[in-house]
């Protein structure tokens, strides 16, 4: 069995995700936040995101790195590779 750090409150947990399961929840809504407020925004900055969803940056940053957005434009997505945080 393979024990998972949880992104968000670093608990060590046996689940799937990258947060566990008290988490689980709240990220979620966070995620669709995130995916609702891209889509309708775009994708600025991890600040400005950040700072008009309420969602802490690192999670942004995580939300970020999960998938492709369409609405990413790949120079910034580039952008984001370089300054991008690193993953533990
Ligand atoms: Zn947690």
């Amino acid at each position: 069995m393979e024990l998972n750090k949880c992104s968000r409150c670093g608990a060590f947990h046996t689940g799937s995700g990258d947060v566990c399961p008290k988490c689980m929840n709240k990220d979620n809504l966070e995620l669709s936040t995130f995916k609702s407020y891209i889509s309708v925004n775009g994708f600025s900055s991890v600040d400005m995101v950040a700072t008009e969803t309420g969602i802490a940056q690192k999670n942004v940053n995580r939300f970020l790195g999960y998938q492709t957005i369409d609405s990413l434009e790949i120079s910034q997505k580039e952008n984001f590779d370089e300054t991008g945080v690193i993953f533990h």
